[in-house]
């Protein structure tokens, strides 16, 4: 039999049930994972080990309850979720110290399903990066190879997955952050529709694009986080009123890909792709036309204004969203000011770092009176034009696929000195989140370069998540397995 950490979530649960397992063993298994692998990968910011351990020995006092379907599951979540009592930073000094008194509510839902919260992910500072590399806490390193990165900006959560120190983890996606290291550490990665998942408690990066979603080893893993967390909450004015649907039921609704209509867009398939990434997805997507899906070809001819788009709507968002961090409010305060605006301007410049401020500057100067319809206005109208193309594209199709990045993950400190080159590499995911569609990042293959692994993503109509399950089960089991890093 498997060592225990090693599980996905679906044997974990049967064993739990079964009581051949009991929760605070579960809980064990990962804690011992963590202190065998964090001194390299470095995915966690704070670990809960009492509190994951008293939850563990409370459920199993009790006994478990088929009708929680994550009874005594262990699982991370990304540090940008509040955590009742647990340490929350974003990733940011400002926020260092900070306890929340609440849970977001898709940790809230994870606790009602009886998963067990291990502790916090390490993050991009507020969410801002492809990389984990501008975390104020250091970088967290690639489980499958420590010298690169684990992708960003959730890569705390698909490090801490792929490194079996958990059985899920929730990420937050504002423009790929979820899929793209989901790919990068051979994890499955979903961003579910604008509004299919609660943002109440998700410190808000760009407030018109963030969701939250599950990163796990299994699309069935993904399926049973997901319906945990999916549904209407009335704390999130975004939040869509519709039930969620039978995710669990669409792994099974399909045996093969008949009848399936995929799109390929032409501008994923191009320039700027690295041939491995190339030929491990078009590898993918012959084991789909073998399953008996159609590859239909479409077009995304917004597909390059997409990246200026992103990046003004998403700054624009942040720097307003992060007005409130003054340094009185929450977290750390500047010491030793005489005026109020000195305390304002020392918290920011110390609390914040580079990328953050980069960012901040940038998105107020994109609103600001004079540059506001140059930049921002026509950011919001190109925008809509690419929802449409997205919309009129899955007319045509069921689902698009396209690679989750470029290149597979790079070496820490490659792109460092270049925060366009970073923003670049964004160019397959964040079309997506200007859209508000799902997507679901699945590993496809690992690179015949770097060995590192490839994610392949699938889109969906709007709240089509359990379309994209059922895809991604499929060909989850057609595809030869990425397997786990060996770490
Ligand atoms: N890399 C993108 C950014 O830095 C996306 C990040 C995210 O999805 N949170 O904005």
């Amino acid at each position: 039999m498997n060592a225990l950490h090693t599980e996905t979530l679906a044997s974990l649960r049967r064993r739990l049930a079964s009581r051949e397992v009991s929760a605070e063993e579960s809980v064990r298994a990962c804690l011992d994972r963590m202190a065998a692998t964090e001194p390299r990968i470095h995915a966690m910011l704070t670990v809960d080990e009492a509190g994951a351990l008293e939850a563990a020995r409370a459920l199993d006092r009790e006994g478990p309850d088929p009708s929680r379907p994550l009874w005594g599951v262990p699982v991370t979540v990304k540090d940008a979720l509040v955590t009742r009592g647990i340490p929350t930073t974003a990733g940011s000094r400002i926020l260092e110290g900070h306890v929340p008194f609440y849970d977001a509510t898709a940790v809230q839902r994870l606790r009602e399903a009886g998963a067990i919260i291990l502790g916090k992910n390490n993050m991009d500072e507020f969410a801002m990066g492809s990389g984990t590399e501008n975390s104020a806490y250091g970088p967290t390193r690639n489980p499958w190879d420590t010298e690169r990165i684990p992708g960003g900006s959730s890569g705390g959560s698909a490090a801490s997955v792929a490194a079996c120190q958990c059985f899920a983890s929730l990420g937050s996606d504002t423009g790929g952050s979820i899929r793209q290291p989901a790919s990068m550490c051979g994890c499955v990665g979903l961003k579910p529709t604008y509004g299919r998942v609660s943002r109440y408690g998700l410190i808000a990066y760009g407030s018109s694009l963030d969701q939250v979603g599950p990163l796990t080893r299994t699309v069935e893993d993904c399926a049973m986080v997901l319906q945990a967390i999916a549904g209407h909450d009335s704390r999130d004015d975004t939040s869509d009123p519709r039930p969620a649907d039978d995710y669990m039921a669409a792994l099974t609704a399909r045996t093969d890909l008949r009848g399936l209509r995929i799109g390929m867009p032409r501008e994923f398939f191009g320039k700027g792709l690295s041939p491995e990434v190339e030929t491990a997805c078009l590898r993918a997507v012959d084991a789909c036309r073998t399953l008996g899906a159609e590859i239909v070809p479409v077009s995304l001819p917004h597909t390059d204004a997409a990246i200026a788009t992103y990046y003004i709507i998403a700054m624009a968002e942040a720097s307003s969203n992060l007005a409130r961090f003054d340094g009185v409010r929450y977290g750390r305060r500047a010491s030793g000011c005489e005026k109020l605006e000195d305390l304002y301007i020392r918290s920011r410049s110390e609390g914040f770092g580079e990328e953050v401020q980069r960012r901040i500057l940038l998105g107020t100067y994109v609103l600001s009176s004079g540059y506001y319809d140059a930049y921002y206005r026509k950011a919001a109208q190109v925008r809509r034009i690419i929802r449409e193309e997205y919309l009129a594209a899955l007319e045509q199709c069921d689902v698009l696929c396209a690679p989750a990045s470029p290149v597979t993950a790079w070496k820490l400190g490659e792109h460092s000195q270049s925060p366009l080159q970073t923003y670049l590499m964004d160019i397959y995911t964040l079309a997506l989140n200007l859209a508000g569609l799902p997507g679901l990042s699945l590993p496809v293959g690992r690179g015949a370069e770097s060995g590192m692994p490839v994610g392949m993503q699938f889109f969906g109509r709007a709240f089509a998540e359990a379309d994209l399950l059922s895809v991604g089960a499929v060909l989850e089991q057609a595809l030869p397995p990425v397997g786990l890093a060996a770490l």
